[in-house]
């Protein structure tokens, strides 16, 4: 049991974004464990932090609420003393949720009538100011995330978006207040609460507003935000930065990366990998469909003998024309979901039949899908390779139960040499 040391019980509505979330914490000192859902057990090791990383984004929000509170419930057995409800920087939700409803859900399981909700995260160019997102330099809601096919972002003003999805009043800390500091974001939140705010969306356009904004958290049951909020608050526990808290075990075994993300990072990584002269076999979805297994094995007799003179590289990674090419044959959903099975079963085989123990896997689905299929329920949580991408050690079946290195890296994030960069920091 951990009861005496866990301080932050963290609830992440995804999956690659809990490891953002972990990240964040490990860097200001704290030894953080992720686990896969909502652990039957009580948690084994001693962990600073726990993340539970959920799949809530896009549930209909009564499954997110429950899913939400199960966790909470768990944290709270494990002796958590503050809570954390992360989602993206990017603010993702529907017009319906999730955010509004599970924040509101869990602060009436909590018992507390006031909370932020900040995505800023400035290392990864999400800034909040007069309660307006900005993706790099311009507004969300003239950013990519306009055309999002599940959680499309057309309104950049949160005040107005996280009002619509709660039935609580919402405010907004601005920056001329979080600029003057922790002493004057208290004052301001006693003001709002006097108002009869509930939630409060916060600005903040730097780290150092960050670091400003934690010590006015210090006793608050509940913080909603992104990752960036996470790197003020350890200091509020008596947690200072140190590099103790992100060891991993020494790394060992044979290096793969596997990639089924298709944004425009990961091309830029697949390419620099390829023009660095190292083997890459592409995954044609249409071969799937028709060989499936067979294919999974071929893959795997390819990148056996290859292994032994460093990293191999399996992709599905793919451009606009050629994935809608694809989806027109198979259908999106489908295709997707070919692609996640046998990218799952080759990382599964990787490890299994040809003694990787150090894999990073691209896409946030892709790595739900590989993480399953290892069998992975925790993750202990090491350095950050980039914003956002720390290395991860876990224990698989797959690995025969001993150790395993994974990183699993989000669609967008990460420079163009990631794959290869990747196994030098380990
Ligand atoms: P990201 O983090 O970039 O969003 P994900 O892994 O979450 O990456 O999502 C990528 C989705 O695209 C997955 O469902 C994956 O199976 C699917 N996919 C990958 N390659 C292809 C392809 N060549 N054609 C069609 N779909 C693909």
């Amino acid at each position: 049991m951990v009861k005496s040391t866990l301080k932050i019980g963290c609830i992440a509505d995804d999956f690659t974004g809990a490891t953002d979330l972990a990240n964040n914490l490990v860097r200001a000192g704290m030894r953080v464990v992720q686990t896969i859902g909502v652990p039957a057990a009580p948690l084994d090791t001693e962990a600073d932090a726990v993340v539970v990383a959920l799949k809530s984004r896009t549930l209909p929000a009564a499954e997110a609420i429950a899913q939400s509170l199960a966790a909470l419930a768990w944290l709270q057995a494990q002796g958590a003393q503050q809570i954390y409800f992360k989602y993206c920087s990017t603010f993702d939700s529907t017009a319906a949720g999730n955010i509004g409803p599970v924040a509101e859900a869990l602060m009436d399981a909590l018992g507390t009538d006031f909370t932020i909700a900040t995505p800023a995260f400035p290392d990864n160019q999400r800034t909040v100011f007069k309660g307006y997102l900005f993706v790099g330099d311009v507004l969300l809601s003239e950013s990519g995330m306009r055309d999002h096919p599940l959680t499309p972002m057309r309104d950049a003003n949160l005040v107005r978006v996280l009002q619509a999805q709660t039935r609580r009043k919402v405010g907004l800390i601005d920056h001329a207040v979080v600029a003057q500091g922790a002493a004057a974001i208290t004052d301001r939140i006693a003001s709002l609460r006097a108002e009869g705010v509930g939630l409060a969306v916060v600005d903040a356009v730097s780290n150092a507003d960050l670091l400003r904004l934690g010590p006015a958290l210090k006793a608050m049951p509940l913080v909603t935000a992104g990752s960036g909020v996470a790197i003020g608050l350890p200091a509020n526990f008596g947690v200072a930065a140190s590099d103790t808290a992100s060891v991993l075990p020494a790394a060992q075994g044979l290096q793969a990366v596997v990639s089924g993300s298709c944004s425009l990072a990961t091309n830029r990584q697949v390419q620099h990998f390829i023009a660095s002269g190292r083997p890459a076999r592409a995954i044609d979805p249409l071969q799937l469909a028709a060989y499936g297994d067979k294919a999974v094995a071929d893959v795997l007799a390819w990148a056996r003998p290859l292994l032994r003179d460093g990293p191999v590289l399996v992709y599905s990674t793919a451009d606009a024309g050629a994935i809608q090419a694809v989806q027109g044959r198979l259908g999106a959903a489908e295709a997707g979901a070919l692609v996640e099975h046998h990218l799952a079963a080759i990382a599964r085989g990787l490890v299994a039949e040809c003694g990787v123990r150090q894999l990073v896997v691209a896409g946030g689905e892709t790595s739900g899908a590989c993480v399953q299929a290892l069998g992975v329920a925790q993750l202990k949580i090491g350095a950050q390779i980039d914003p956002g991408v720390p290395w991860c050690w876990a224990q698989s079946p797959a690995a025969d139960n001993a150790g395993l290195h994974l990183t699993l890296k989000s669609g967008n994030f990460g420079t163009h040499d990631f794959f290869t960069k990747a196994f030098a920091r380990l």
